[in-house]
């Protein structure tokens, strides 16, 4: 074994083997991968080997795309037989309500090129005759799917890494890691040790217990998973023989079942609702090329179903049942990344489709190992979209939650029960007295909408039953004041002496000055967006940041990356130690007022002005801004006073009629003010230009901050999108984001976000379209469910344009 390389990766499974081939692929040959026994001896081995390219994230189905293209380039390069079937696929849908979910499925792949169709119930009998028509409304058919060989698949990635220098140890387990004051890794194993620049933990099922090597404790959790595999079918053999084709992939969503064709029979499996954790608290080292027992009574609902969809299979006998553990995080996503906190310790692991998205994550993590970005949006997949409040046992109540619900509708506005309630502010209870339904984001209980009595939120693609409330919700705000909770954002404090030119070099903005606060845009090398917050200067040495709270810790670790060593600057993320409300609408002031004896004119705290004051007899931190684009307060406080806070301001607010609002009528009213927000118009993908922050992105100040360059160069360029506001002719239903936007009739565009915008009473749809038809007025279709129903461009936002409400 060599004593020196520069990467290791642990684990020969299909995701390790990507990782290594793409590290090579991509010039670093020096690397090193380490396998406890033979390559595939993890979950790889027992994989059904099925692939697809269509995914509810159209970031993640790019990566799927890439890893399906891939096969022919890995097996051609290593000469190695993949066992590649591209037989196609089928998605059945058996209710109009899932034919819908399709519907909106498919939309969001348009505009990414995908090539899936929707077609009848009978077509799809006539392609896939193992079906029974009569169970169906209709189905979706997708020319990018298949199956594989998982072992040559493995092989051919590791056989192509070896081609280009890679070396491949099996039979070394990793037992330690240690990392040294120089940021090198001592990788203790037990055939000897190795010292390398990075490690990847591409460790599937044991990928938590490589973790607790290093103090971490991933979100990642084994579930138990079978299929079994039929006797030769006549059937399957007619069909062979007379269109000289295989039968096709079908997955039954509501059968909760997928089949493919294995040889002359069928294999189907399932996700049971009846689910398994595997080894929930620690794997065993001992665990080999083994699989588990096998349990088809817990699978026989699913089965029933299936026999019935499929009635061949009624006839057919069971040859084989497998039952085998693989790896979920809490969302089913991949954990891709750097670990926050750690020098070059990187994550590949909780790959719960290795061979639909293994290319993907390999393409990635090498990007960002050797460039120090991963070169897409790669956040639904990165290792930092959970925080600390993702335990052992909120890991097993999510994985189980979504295990079971794998083939499951999730409706737009359904919020999921798992693990709730898990992180709540003090005024939880009160909020929920008042009629608060929450959503969880980042584990903390937020209100979304105020319920009357005896309503509920009912699921659907549709407006649904918090239609009528979330508007009197909005328009409360612009006729009077409304007051909403901001506990769920991110809060950073950033201090010492050196804060103010750290600041400057790794915001794109202008600093305010003192008691001031700005819109800061964070550009990455690339000058693309990884992050839009407000800075607040308290004093020079000590700044507020307001950012997205799910971004917390992926902001946290760009942050940490890239602070100076010699002390000078701290930043700390406040989490709960620091919660917020927010009151706006014309009254706010009048409400403000009432509770200090400080002058709160316009004159003496104007819009964006900041101000460590009292409100009452508590001690906040009270800024002059609002997303709702109205007047209004961002008042921050320590929790201990949040209750009282409340109390106070609505006390105080009572003769103005003040009233609670949520997280919708918060988007109902920044849609009217074309306000973008962080992970739907903002992300890594577009440039501040693109995006309409560039006149937040100071070009002409001194400090040369990240992204600069870049983001001159796109000045130049103009780059090649633009953010722009359409009013969609919507019926009952509006956009949820990432549909299609078409110009004469041709798909150009996709939705990032909408609405309703109740006080205009208005359909709106936010996107990102060509800049060379970007101010078209007419023109525009945006599908919502299936229909593409006319558009118009808003060129102006629709609330206050010259903004005079939020200014004076
Ligand atoms: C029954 C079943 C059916 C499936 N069907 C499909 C399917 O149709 N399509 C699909 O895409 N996916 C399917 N999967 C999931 C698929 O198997 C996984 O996505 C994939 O195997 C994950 O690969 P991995 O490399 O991350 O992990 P693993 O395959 O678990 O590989 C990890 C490797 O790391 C090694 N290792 C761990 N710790 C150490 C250490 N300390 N030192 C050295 N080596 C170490 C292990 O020995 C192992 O070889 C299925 C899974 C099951 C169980």
């Amino acid at each position: 074994m060599k004593s020196h390389t520069r990467v290791v990766v642990i684990g020969g499974g299909v995701v390790g083997c990507s990782v290594l081939y793409h590290l090579t692929k991509f010039g670093w040959t020096d690397v090193v991968l380490l396998e406890r026994s033979e390559l595939t001896s993890g979950s790889t081995w027992h994989a059904a080997g099925g692939m697809h390219t269509i995914n509810g994230d159209p970031n993640v189905a790019k990566l799927q795309k890439y890893t399906v293209e891939l096969y022919k380039e890995i097996e051609e390069y290593s000469g190695q037989d993949i066992g590649l079937h591209m037989t196609s696929g089928l998605m059945l849908a058996a209710t109009t309500e899932r034919f819908d979910w399709m519907k909106s499925l498919l939309a969001k792949g348009k505009y990414a090129g995908g090539e899936a169709t929707l077609i009848s119930a009978q077509e799809a009998y006539e392609m896939m005759p193992l079906l029974d028509p009569k169970q169906f409304v209709g189905a979706v058919f997708d020319p990018h799917e298949g199956h594989l060989d998982p072992y040559g698949t493995t092989h051919a990635y590791a056989k192509s890494a070896k081609k280009n220098g890679a070396e491949i140890y099996l039979h070394t387990k990793v037992e330690d890691l240690v990392q040294l004051e120089d940021g090198t890794w001592r990788v203790i194993t037990d055939k000897g040790e190795i010292r390398c620049e990075h490690v990847v933990n591409a460790a599937g099922l044991w990928a938590r217990e490589v973790g607790r090597m290093v103090g971490l404790e991933l979100p990642v959790l084994a579930m138990e998973h079978m299929y079994l595999i039929t006797e030769d079918m006549p059937e399957v053999i007619d069909f062979n023989k007379t269109t000289g084709k295989e039968l096709m992939h079908c997955v039954d969503f509501d059968g909760e079942i997928y089949i493919r064709q294995e040889r002359n029979g069928m294999l189907m499996g399932t996700y049971e609702k009846d689910c398994r954790p595997w080894s929930p608290i620690e794997t065993p080292w001992t665990f080999g090329h083994e699989l588990l027992a096998e349990d088809l009574e817990r699978i026989t609902s699913e089965l029933e179903i299936g026999f019935r969809h499929f009635p061949a299979f009624n006839n057919a006998g069971i040859k084989k049942i497998i039952n085998g553990p693989f790896t979920f995080s809490p969302d089913g996503n991949p954990l891709v990344g750097p670990v926050r906190g750690m020098t070059n310790f990187w994550s590949a692991c909780a790959v719960m489709a290795g061979f639909s998205q293994g290319g993907g994550v390999g393409l990635a993590l090498a990007n960002w190992i050797i460039d120090g970005d991963p070169g897409f949006d790669v956040f639904a997949m990165d290792v930092c979209r959970y925080g600390d409040y993702a335990t052992l046992a909120y890991t097993n109540a999510k994985v189980r939650e979504n295990y079971s619900r794998r083939f499951s509708i999730r409706y737009p506005n359904e919020e999921l029960p798992g693990a709730r309630p898990l992180l709540t502010t003090p005024i939880y209870d009160k909020l929920k007295a008042a009629g608060a339904v929450f959503g969880a984001s980042y584990g903390l209980e937020t209100p979304l909408w105020f319920a009357p009595e005896g309503v509920e939120d009912a699921f659907s693609w549709r407006r649904s039953t918090d239609f009528e409330a979330v508007g009197r919700e909005a328009k409360v705000v612009r006729e009077s004041v409304g007051l909403m909770e901001t506990s769920g954002f991110a809060k950073y404090m950033v201090s010492g002496e050196g804060s103010r030119a750290w600041l400057d070099h790794m915001l794109a903005c202008k600093l305010p000055e003192v008691g001031r606060m700005a819109l800061a845009p964070m550009l990455n090398d690339a000058g693309k967006l990884i992050g839009d917050f407000t800075i607040a200067n308290l004093d020079d040495e000590d700044f507020l940041i307001i950012g997205s709270g799910i971004a917390e810790d992926y902001h946290m670790r760009w942050f940490e990356q890239h602070l100076p060593d010699d002390g000078s600057v701290d930043i700390e993320a406040l989490n709960l130690n620091l919660v917020g409300l927010s009151i706006a609408g014309p009254k706010s002031r009048d409400v403000i007022a009432k509770l200090t004896h400080l002058d709160v004119s316009d004159a003496a705290l104007p819009f964006m002005a900041i101000r460590e004051m009292d409100l009452g007899m508590a001690p906040v931190i009270l800024g002059r801004v609002s997303y709702t684009g109205d007047l209004g307060y961002e008042i921050w406080m320590r929790p201990e006073y949040q209750r009282y806070v409340f109390d106070t301001l609505m006390e105080a607010g009572a003769e103005f009629g003040i009233s609670l609002f949520g997280l919708r009528a918060l988007n109902a009213l920044r849609l009217e003010k074309s306000f973008g927000s962080w992970s739907r118009e903002y992300r890594p993908l577009y440039g501040p230009l693109e995006a309409g922050l560039s006149r937040f992105v100071a070009l002409k100040k001194e400090a040369s901050f990240i992204g600069k360059q870049a983001a001159l160069e796109e000045k130049l360029s103009g780059g090649t999108l633009r953010l722009r506001t359409f009013i969609v002719e919507a019926k009952d239903a509006d956009v949820i984001g990432d549909e299609p936007i078409s110009y004469n009739g041709e798909v150009r565009g996709w939705v990032t976000s909408g609405g309703f915008a109740h006080p205009s009473g208005v359909s709106v749809a936010i996107g990102y379209v060509p800049k060379e038809i970007a101010d078209e007025i007419d023109g525009w279709g945006v599908e919502i469910l299936g229909e593409i129903l006319p558009a118009r461009l808003q060129p102006l936002s629709l609330f206050d344009a010259n903004g005079s409400r939020m200014r004076s």
